[in-house]
């Protein structure tokens, strides 16, 4: 550092505090903000000629004091705090002062003071620990006196004009206007972007699995009960054919709630299970893994398939099997990331609602994996962009369509006032055997009316023995007996909490009022509706809020496109909110903003492509 013009042993010193050791460094400590000195447009800043030598006095407070001449005007000013002044300021220069002119004592204080020169300039403030931002422009000065490498690919700047990595860094630091610093922030953001996909990690060959064409798998779908439709038939193909190439898998499949993710994953597991590996399947939720296992069991009776969560009976057993190569499929909560389930010779890792998973979580168990062959199921579109950025080069596969005979869930959006009117709807649906959802997004909280207690005793004068009661805080094996009762009855109501978000299936379910519905996400609700429909009666969902007419629940009785709710709710909440636990997977930041810079993102990852 001290081959650089203005940097001593003690700026050294100070620099290499800061972590800062070679003029990369330097250049990449970006300012904190600008201030401008553009006498036009700031009355606080005036711009006069120093007629006498400053005045130091330490009387009570350290003041300099000192008259400017502006045309025909004299400006006393006072600054306080700032003794340097007075070895600073030269008789008969000019300087441009920023502050506040006391009325009262007709004195302007200032507050800073700049030399003529910074006339109508922006400059960069770093608010750097002991050393002053004019020395970090002196040293930075200096060292963009020197060319600068450019690091990005010369077609990659055309193609989105930038600017020269040189002049990046000028700009940036040295602005002549505004229009400068947005130039500087693209390239820097471009740059960034350009690192991160170069980061990711590419995908390594296979290496233990064998795998080879596989025909049985027809015989597999021809006894399902239902036919696939062409999406589903189409993606099982694509995926085991892709599992015989010689890169592992790294497929995410993408649908809409209810679309059928769950049996084109299943069929895939078996076509690894047929060649000897097994299968992990991690799931958010205990009920949802239980709902999983007994699809498993039920569609693919020969498949030797078990259950792991933290409150399983014979735990150690389960795990001693599973490492002992005696079951085929696992299926689990989050228990399978964890170091003490270890597998005979796991093959593929399936993630259903990866979005409910954080980052450490998912690396865990892919990494049991013997190639890390992994699928991720989602009902929640998330930008590609920003899933590239996520899973690395993941490829898509898309359900668009929902199976046939699946009956479209009519969504209503209605007041307080038309609850009585429902609750006689939902009389009218147990006398037709039917199962009902009422959904309140809290237990006991004061901030809702109706919460769980509350309405428990609303619905308990109408609905007695037919009604059921779920949430989290119940213990886990009394909230699996509740959903396992109110399967097997022949109607009933349950009340629940968002639990019931993932997972549960039940195919007589016709019936969904949810409760204080403003406190749910777009999303949320729409997941929630998924519940509906999912046999061959139709869905009604009442959402019933203080707002029946808010613009979140016209678009959800509009339409019943996930990808057009989620993508609306992105825009509303912003993506932290809406990939959860997953937006602590994000790549940290210094330029780049998933969201809004996700279109020049996707030019940078085309252009990246297209190089690669
Ligand atoms: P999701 O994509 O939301 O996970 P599931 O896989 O749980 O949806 O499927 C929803 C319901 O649709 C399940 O009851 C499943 O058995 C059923 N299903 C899946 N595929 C078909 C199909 N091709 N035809 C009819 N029903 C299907
Ligand atoms: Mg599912």
């Amino acid at each position: 550092m001290q081959s650089i013009k203005g940097v001593g042993p003690k700026t050294s010193v100070a620099l290499k505090s800061l972590g800062i050791y070679t003029k990369e460094d330097v250049l990449n400590i970006f300012p904190k903000r600008y201030t401008s000195y553009f006498l036009d447009d700031d009355t606080h800043i005036k711009k006069g000629t120093l007629i006498h030598p400053p005045i130091l006095s330490r009387h009570k407070v350290l003041k300099v004091t000192f008259k400017l001449q502006i045309e025909d005007f004299i400006l006393s000013c006072v600054a306080y705090q700032q003794p340097f002044l007075k070895h600073i300021l030269v008789q008969g220069e000019k300087y441009l002062v920023r502050g506040k002119f006391d009325t009262h004592k007709k004195i302007f204080i200032v507050s800073q003071l700049k030399p003529i020169k910074y006339e109508n300039k922006l400059i960069s403030v770093y608010d750097v620990p002991e050393i002053k931002d004019h020395r970090i422009h002196q040293i930075i000065q200096s060292i963009l006196s020197e060319p600068i490498e450019d690091t990005l690919p010369f077609y990659l700047r055309e193609q989105l004009n930038l600017v020269s990595r040189h002049q990046a860094y000028q700009w940036i630091h040295f602005p002549k206007n505004e229009i400068n610093i947005d130039n500087a922030l693209n390239y820097f953001k471009v740059e960034e972007a350009w690192h991160l996909f170069k980061g990711i990690m590419p995908i390594k060959k296979r290496q233990h699995l064998k795998l080879t064409q596989f025909n049985q798998i027809e015989q597999y779908v021809q006894k399902l009960p239902f036919e696939l439709t062409e999406d589903q038939e189409k993606i099982v193909h694509h995926i085991v054919s892709d599992a015989q190439k010689i890169y592992p898998l790294k497929h995410l499949i993408q649908g809409d709630v209810g679309s059928g993710k769950t049996v084109v994953a299943f069929l895939v597991a078996v076509y690894f299970m047929n060649q000897g590996y097994q299968v992990a399947l991690m799931v958010p939720t205990e009920i949802l893994a239980i709902q999983h296992l007994e699809t498993m069991q039920t569609l693919f009776p020969n498949i030797k398939s078990v259950l792991l969560t933290s409150s399983v009976e014979h735990k150690q057993t389960i795990i001693d099997n599973i490492q002992h190569g005696h079951v085929d499929c696992v299926i689990g909560t989050h228990m399978l990331s964890s170091k003490d389930v270890k597998f005979h010779q796991l093959g593929l890792v399936i993630i259903d609602e990866q979005q409910k998973f954080g980052v450490d979580i998912r690396k865990n168990i892919i990494q049991k994996a013997l190639d890390q062959d992994v699928m991720y199921l989602t009902a929640t579109p998330i930008p590609r962009t920003l899933l590239r950025s996520i899973l690395g080069d993941t490829t898509i596969e898309t359900i668009q369509t929902l199976p046939k005979g699946k009956q479209p869930i009519k969504t209503i959006s209605v007041s307080y006032d038309a609850l009585s009117g429902i609750i006689n709807q939902i009389k009218q649906a147990l006398i037709h055997e039917q199962h009902i959802y009422v959904v309140v997004p809290a237990i006991d909280s004061d901030h809702v009316t109706y919460n769980i207690l509350h309405t428990y005793h609303v619905l308990k004068s109408h609905f007695n023995e037919d009604l059921y009661v779920l949430h989290g805080q119940m213990p886990k094996h009394e909230q699996k007996k509740i959903v396992e009762t109110f399967k097997k009855s022949s109607q009933g109501v349950l009340l629940s909490t968002q639990m019931i978000e993932v997972g549960i299936d039940i195919k007589t379910a016709t019936f969904m009022v949810v409760l204080e519905a403003e406190y749910f996400g777009l999303s949320q609700l729409h997941q929630l509706r998924g519940r509906l429909g999912r046999g061959n009666l139709k869905g009604i969902c009442y959402v019933v809020s203080k707002k029946p007419e808010d613009e979140r629940f016209e678009l959800l009785e509009k339409t019943s496109n996930g990808f057009e709710i989620s993508e609306h709710d992105l825009y509303l909440r912003g993506p932290g909110d809406l990939l959860g636990k997953v937006q602590s997977g994000l790549p940290p930041t210094k330029f780049l903003d998933f969201i809004e810079d996700a279109q020049l993102i996707q030019k940078t990852h085309n252009i990246y492509k297209s190089m690669k």
